[in-house]
């Protein structure tokens, strides 16, 4: 039994994962701030998802641990997490300890990456619905994506819409770390020089248009969730909305180009919190692609709006990928 924990900046997700790859038990409770609270809250949650599972804290056969945050998956070090005021805590050797097993740790948005492409391995069905819609909304293009890998073989880029913007890149099976850990944080990528400041100090970063905090910042509202206020609105024609939600898409659908573009990914999979916005992200996506395509024959031969899907609504991405993170077969990218 592996067990995945995902340490977000309010809550922590936990599940444990079969050898089979079955989802068992999972569990949620609140992150405490600052290091010793997020040692503990950890350290909580290994206990009681041990009594879950009728185990000792020390059976799992391994433990890995997805937080939001600069993070050596080496060292298992955290440099910072400032959303759970972390500044250089030695989080998976302090767990180790502990815990007399070694404790893997992952960046939470590399750890989804690997979740999400477990989940498609494991059910390509969760996905059949997507396909479906996609290749009617493909139908126009001028060519078809060539034929992708088997599910398991398959690469795949994680998109994720948080707060924030970022990708994971999962090829060959492996996270793509890259030298430093940066690759895929396309969020800095600058697409409009005439943009936002962004608060990595560059003007009109990706992240500025195609983000919570984009749509937080375009969209003002007291609504609990202002993202699905604005996609209804924007529904029923109200003319401010849809010029708000065609900006949003189009930072999205970028995303997925420059994705595609630079990594050729089979699939690019929508999570994070604004994936709870479900069809109607999906279907603005697509549509946005779609119309570049029409104007693009290269864009067309590239079939970018089937390579894109959203992460089924619950399915606890990170936790699952912290799961695997803790084995060792993907540590040796
Ligand atoms: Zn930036």
């Amino acid at each position: 039994m592996k067990l995945g924990i995902d340490i977000g900046g309010t809550k922590t997700a936990a599940v444990a994962l079969a050898d089979s790859g079955e989802l068992s038990d999972q569990l949620r409770m609140p992150t405490g701030f600052g290091a010793e609270a997020v040692v503990e809250t950890a350290l909580r949650t290994v206990e009681r998802m041990a009594e879950l599972a009728g185990l000792g804290a020390s059976s799992f056969s391994s433990i890995g641990i997805g937080i939001p945050g600069a993070v050596d998956n080496a060292t298992g070090r955290v440099a910072h997490a400032v959303n759970l005021g972390l500044e250089g805590l030695d989080l998976g050797p302090r767990l180790a300890d502990r815990l007399g097993v070694e404790v893997r740790v992952e960046n939470d948005v590399k750890a989804a990456a690997l979740g999400a492409h477990h989940l498609l391995a494991e059910s390509e069905s969760d996905f059949a619905d997507a396909d479906a819609d996609a290749d009617a909304a493909a139908a126009a293009d001028a060519s078809d994506v060539p034929p992708s890998e088997a599910a398991t073989g398959r690469s795949m880029a994680y998109l994720n819409l948080g707060t924030g913007l970022a990708a994971g890149i999962v090829q060959g099976g492996r996270l793509l770390r890259g030298g430093h850990g940066v690759a895929g944080e396309i969020g800095h990528i600058p697409i409009d020089p005439a943009g936002e400041l962004c608060g990595c100090g560059q003007r009109g970063c990706l992240e500025t248009v195609a983000s919570g905090s984009a749509i937080a910042r375009m969209w003002p509202s007291q609504a609990e969730l202002p993202a699905r206020e604005l996609f209804d609105l924007a529904e029923v024609g109200v003319a401010d909305a849809v010029a708000v939600r065609e900006r949003f898409l189009e930072g999205v659908a970028a995303a997925v180009r420059l994705l595609v573009l630079t990594t050729d990914v089979d699939d690019v999979v929508i999570g994070g919190g604004l994936a709870a916005l479900g069809e109607p992200l999906l279907d603005g996506t697509r549509r946005i692609l779609n119309g570049w395509a029409a104007d693009s024959a290269f864009l067309a031969s590239l079939g970018l709006a089937k390579r894109v899907r959203v992460i089924p609504l619950g399915f606890p991405a990170a936790a699952v990928g912290a799961a695997l993170v803790g084995v060792a077969q993907w540590q040796k990218s």
